[in-house]
């Protein structure tokens, strides 16, 4: 999939923009120009004459950068709604031996629906964490590279693993973990295939060990020191519930922070997933290491497993960014739902004044990029940056009035997109996806998720 040529010329007007640059620039009515994949201009008023432009009305709309997500696990859409009302480990041992049945066919439906419900929800860029290999499976990892690229979002997966089954003490069935060697020739692998360091990359990998209770402490080190030799990020689950915080200690002697502090597992080229059960000094280690946090309070909610000290962290200077989690623990797995979960949760937790609104939209935009590497290309409205931008339409009986228009679109329910551009491309226009058929892919999912239930038996 191409960019826009840099002939291509497209202006938004009329809207509200909020830029989330360093100044907080917002413009009760303003524009945007965007040139081929790139942001030309953003400033207040109409739109400069511009002949040949494509014009989108932005009029009753808010105009934001597009949203970053920070963690996902695509495969896991054709496996919502089972184990529904149980704990993390009773729900992973009711679905691993179903996540051991799938293969391309099912990752390339279930990503393809997952990421077209994300560009819905104001998603530009995601990362996804697969780290389910069945050794008969195929290319798993290339089959959702695809499908990011027929859908049109900004991709960063990762490579993910696992190599501790349940006979040597881990909780994932014998059937779906690798041997060490196989994930880290498989690993740098899909660094060599995929990687693109460039700018304007659509396509970055890393690698991601999946949490420290269904991998070695040699997978852990020798992820980080490959991830290091090329240059590419490491992600992983750390400290997302009371069972694994007891887990560590009786198996490690030590926190899951510390444990994986001690493996080489904090840095900025990192970034942790959930990081809930988190004391002081673990707070004060990713601050000092700039280590990133994946927040995801939907899915923390969804599965009972805490509320994260997102206050604490930010007040540390922690770089944090938001996540929807896989959506077999979050069905909607809509990326506009988290920043407000984001703010509601941390009132909940530290009263009124513990996160703004606009420091929640920063968490879903900028937070995400930075937490991704990403802040220089993405994150915000500002000209030379990438033009990934999302046009919510606020002129619903839902938001119609709202004296504010970012209190609108993070307090309100969830605004349609009026548009949704990556990279310069219109991938949502007036809420439908332009790059697939919804209804086909719709269809797709549900047999792919019959199909999965009932290989499962
Ligand atoms: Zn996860």
């Amino acid at each position: 999939m191409s960019a826009p040529s840099n002939d291509t010329l497209l202006v938004i007007e009329g809207c509200a923009v909020a830029t989330v640059d360093a100044a907080g620039t917002e413009y009760r009515v303003g524009h945007v120009v965007v040139r081929g994949n790139r942001i030309e201009a953003v400033g207040s008023g109409p739109a400069p004459e511009t002949a040949g432009a494509t014009r989108i009305d932005g009029r009753g709309c808010l105009l934001t950068p597009g949203l970053v997500n920070t963690h996902h696990h695509l495969y896991q859409w054709v496996t919502r709604g089972l184990a529904a009302d149980a704990t993390l480990f009773e729900w992973l041992t009711t679905l691993y031996p179903v996540w051991a049945g799938i293969d391309e066919d099912a990752v390339r439906v279930a990503a393809t629906g997952g990421l077209a419900s994300l560009a819905r929800t104001g998603c530009t860029t995601t990362t996804d964490h697969h780290y389910v290999f069945p050794r008969e499976g195929g290319d798993l990892l290339g089959a959702e590279i695809d499908a990011a690229a027929q859908v049109g979002l900004r991709f960063h997966p990762t490579r993910g693993s696992m190599d501790l089954g349940r006979s040597a003490g881990g909780l994932p069935p014998d059937s779906v973990v690798e041997t060490l060697d196989d994930i880290l020739k498989a690993s740098a692998d899909a660094v060599s295939r995929w990687h693109d360091e460039s700018f304007d990359s659509m396509l970055r990998i890393g690698l991601a060990p999946c949490s420290p209770f269904s991998v070695t402490a040699d997978l852990l080190r020798e992820s980080a020191l490959l991830a290091r030799e090329l240059g590419v990020r490491l992600h992983t689950h750390a400290a997302e519930t009371v069972d694994e915080h007891e887990y560590c200690l009786s198996t490690h002697g030590c926190t899951p922070a510390e444990y994986l502090e001690q493996l080489g597992w904090v840095g900025s080229d990192v970034w942790w997933a959930h990081a809930i059960h988190l004391d002081d000094t673990a707070i004060a280690t990713l601050a000092k290491t700039a280590t990133g946090v994946a927040h995801c309070p939907t899915s923390n909610a969804r599965i009972g497993a805490g509320i994260a000290r997102i206050v604490d962290l930010h007040a540390a200077g922690v770089p944090i960014g938001l996540g929807v989690d896989g959506a077999a623990s979050n069905e909607s797995s809509s990326l506009i739902e988290e920043p407000r979960n984001a703010l509601l949760f941390a009132r909940q937790r530290n009263g009124p004044q513990a996160l703004s609104v606009r420091t929640a939209l920063e968490l879903a935009t900028l937070g995400g990029a930075r937490v991704l590497g990403r802040h220089k290309e993405i994150g915000s409205i500002e000209p030379g940056k990438l033009a990934d931008l999302a046009l919510w339409n606020l002129g619903t009986l839902a938001h119609a009035g709202i004296e504010d228009p970012i209190a609108a679109l993070i307090l309100g329910s969830a605004p349609p997109l009026a548009a949704l551009l990556v990279n310069g491309r219109i991938v949502v226009r007036n809420t439908v996806i332009q790059t697939i058929d919804e209804e086909a892919v719709g269809r797709e999912v549900a047999r792919a998720q019959a199909k999965l239930v009932a290989k499962a038996g």
